[in-house]
Order: C-alpha cells, then sequence, then structure tokens
C-alpha cells in the first residue's frame, strides 16, 4: 500500500499541493479535514449543543458522508459549499478535538485507503497517527503572513485580517489540543512553502518519493 501523507497548518497549500501530486501520480485523493468538516455540519444540523460531548460523539459515528474531490453530501444534504463556510470553520477545530470523533474518523480514513490500496492523504495527523508507515511524509509549513493570503484568495470572503485571526485560532486549539494534535511527524520531511510556487513544491515533492 502506497499512502503519501500531507500534514500542515492552514493555508499551507496543502489541498492544491496533495490535489496536483495525486493527479501527476494517478492516485486516488482524501481530504481528510472535510471529513472533520462534515462532522462540524452535521452537528450544527442538527442543532446539536457542542458541549453535548455524547451528541457530538454519536454525529460522528452515524454520519453519512459521501466526500468526492468535486463534491460533500453529509446525511443526503447537499453541503459542498456549507462546509467551507465560517461556520462550519468556526465549529471544526472543538468537533476535530473530541478524541472519540478522531478514533471514528481515523477508522474511516484508514478503510479508505485499503480499499484503494492507498492514496494521497491530506490532514493534520496522517503521518503521526494514521499511517504513521506512510511511504511519504511531507509537512507542509508557510510563514503566518503568507497563509492568510492564500486563503484570502481561496475564499474570496473576509479580509485578511479577519483569516488571519481565524487560522491563527485553529492552529492554536489544533496544535494543543490533548487528542493527536497537530504536529511534525518524527520523520516527515519540513518544507516551507512561503516562497514557493505550487508547481515548485510538487515537483520537489515528487523528487522525495522514495
Ligand atoms: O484542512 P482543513 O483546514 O479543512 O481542516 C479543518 C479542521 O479539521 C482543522 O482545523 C482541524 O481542526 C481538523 N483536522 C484534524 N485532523 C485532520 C484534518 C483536519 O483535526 N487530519
Amino acid at each position: 500500500m502506497k499512502v503519501i501523507a500531507i500534514d500542515g497548518p492552514a493555508g499551507s497549500g496543502k489541498s492544491t499541493v496533495a490535489q496536483a501530486l495525486a493527479a501527476r501520480l494517478n492516485l486516488h485523493y482524501l481530504d481528510t479535514g472535510a471529513m472533520y468538516r462534515a462532522v462540524a455540519f452535521a452537528v450544527i444540523h442538527q442543532q446539536i449543543d457542542i458541549h453535548d460531548i455524547e451528541k457530538v460523539i454519536q454525529a460522528a459515528k452515524s454520519l453519512d458522508l459521501q466526500l468526492t474531490q468535486e463534491s460533500c453530501v453529509v446525511n443526503g444534504i447537499e453541503a459542498t459549499e456549507e462546509i467551507r463556510g465560517q461556520e462550519v470553520t468556526l465549529l471544526v477545530s472543538q468537533v476535530a478535538a473530541v478524541p472519540e470523533v478522531r478514533a471514528e474518523m481515523v477508522k474511516r480514513q484508514r478503510t479508505w485507503a485499503e480499499e484503494r490500496n492507498g492514496g494521497v492523504m491530506e490532514g493534520r495527523d496522517i503521518g503521526s497517527v494514521v499511517f504513521p508507515d506512510a511511504s511519504l511524509k511531507i509537512y507542509l509549513t508557510a510563514s503566518e503572513e503568507v497563509r492568510a493570503q492564500r486563503r484570502a484568495a481561496e475564499i474570496e470572503e473576509g479580509d485578511v485580517a479577519s483569516i488571519a485571526a481565524d487560522i491563527e485560532r485553529r492552529d492554536t486549539v489544533d496544535t494543543q489540543r490533548s487528542a493527536s494534535p497537530l504536529m511534525e511527524a518524527e520523520d516527515a520531511i519540513v518544507v516551507d512553502t512561503s516562497e514557493m510556487t505550487l508547481e515548485q513544491v510538487v515537483d520537489h515533492v515528487i523528487e522525495l518519493i522514495p
């Protein structure tokens, strides 16, 4: 099984790089952030109080998720755009900090890869927790300023300052949670993308494949 793990904080270029890599290498692609976003969407939609942990866990376990590179359908509801929206983005890191929610998503991510004999997987804990034996582990980073600018260009909603604040808030929750926090896997190769184009990053990562 060939798994390429692309981890890193928000706005580091993970999605763009992981999708380009998957296309170039003809591998399947999984955005694990979209899975946590889908749980947050379900929590909002079912009007669950985020502090009612049992209900949040139940929402994760019972989640019917149809996720492709182009679309996301959650419990039969089309949610492609909404999972990227402000409401979900505000809640997602809290949902992703619940250990049982993570356990459920990790189980699904492993099954996904087994069924396809691997793929390019992007997230926060792919190289550290989901696939510690991945063929290649990349940890993408970029300066805070560059990350905020990239997100602003991507979502065309909100100003750079408020996006920078949102990224900082999520980074803090993601790195400080006790259940598999965002961190570089010991054997991950760190790539700082601040001053690189997407093409340069993809070429560089392809050269690193063993
Ligand atoms: O990658 P994206 O920004 O869409 O991820 C949304 C959120 O999902 C992250 O801020 C993080 O809280 C959570 N996440 C996670 N583990 C992953 C992928 C995403 O905790 N593997």
